[in-house]
């Protein structure tokens, strides 16, 4: 059966200090996992090595990274192997967010060459996929969607797939405190099992673990975790406040 996953995306936010509390506030409070459920905390890099020693006695509590590059080594000035990641003791790193799609121009043929970075690399990639609001109401969604996992994951063997987590983050509800319903996000979530099946097989497709993505919060973590097709979430402003992380956690 699949994984149960809550993860943090803190993007640009918090300072060493700020972090460094953040992660203790939130294993202050002792929550109890669910057996088969995993928190991930994706700090920015310079918190990653400090993060790794806090979380490094809780079981169930893994480290991710929110980036890295798709080259080994060398002249590339200011980016981060996906090594260097598995060197601090990374488990996952999210690839293919639509904020790195938008401000950093980054494509399915760049982001294929990221994700077997991180593989190559024995860490996980939860891969991020979802359209913006003009592509919703066009109703393109699946179409986009479909899109993004054929061209960012679909070159990947079986065994290389099953390391691979999706985040459904449909980006008109990324910050802006508007929720997929909890009908959208099962619609999507089953279509990408459904696009998963008919490339991996349909036992591959029923362990791969679907997180959803935008604006989630204690409140309506609930509602959408609860639907059959929604694994957990990706969650970014409320990570950064340890009660409402913990609250959603509660609510895997
Ligand atoms: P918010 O939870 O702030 O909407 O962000 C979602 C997100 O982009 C997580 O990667």
């Amino acid at each position: 059966s699949r994984k149960k996953i809550v993860a943090g995306n803190w993007k640009m936010n918090l300072n060493l200090f700020e972090g460094k509390q953040l992660v203790a506030d939130v294993l202050q409070k002792s929550l109890s996992l669910a057996e088969g459920t995993e928190v991930v905390i994706a700090p920015p890099f310079t918190q990653l090595e400090l993060a790794a020693t806090q979380l490094k006695d809780t079981p169930g509590y893994l480290l991710g990274a929110q980036n890295c590059h798709q080259e080994a080594s060398g002249a590339y000035t200011g980016e981060v192997s996906a090594a260097m990641l598995k060197s601090v003791g990374v488990t996952y790193v999210i690839l293919g967010h639509s904020e790195r799609r938008q401000y950093f121009g980054e494509d399915e043929t760049l982001l294929a060459k990221k994700v077997n970075a991180a593989l190559a690399n024995d860490l996980k990639v939860i891969f991020c996929v979802g359209e913006p609001l003009e592509v919703r109401d066009a109703n393109g969604q699946n179409e986009l969607v479909h899109q993004q996992i054929v061209g960012g994951l679909f070159h990947l063997d079986l065994a290389q797939f099953k390391n691979v987590v999706i985040a459904y983050e449909p980006v008109w509800a990324i910050g802006t405190g508007r929720t997929a319903s909890t009908e959208q996000a099962q619609e999507m979530h089953a279509y990408i099992r459904s696009v998963i099946a008919d490339k991996y097989g349909a036992e591959t497709a029923e362990d791969t673990s679907i997180l959803y993505g935008g604006s989630c919060k204690p409140s309506n973590a609930a509602e959408l975790f609860a639907c059959p097709d929604v694994d957990g979430g990706l969650i970014g402003g409320a990570s950064l406040v340890a009660a409402d992380f913990a609250g959603i956690i509660e609510a895997s």
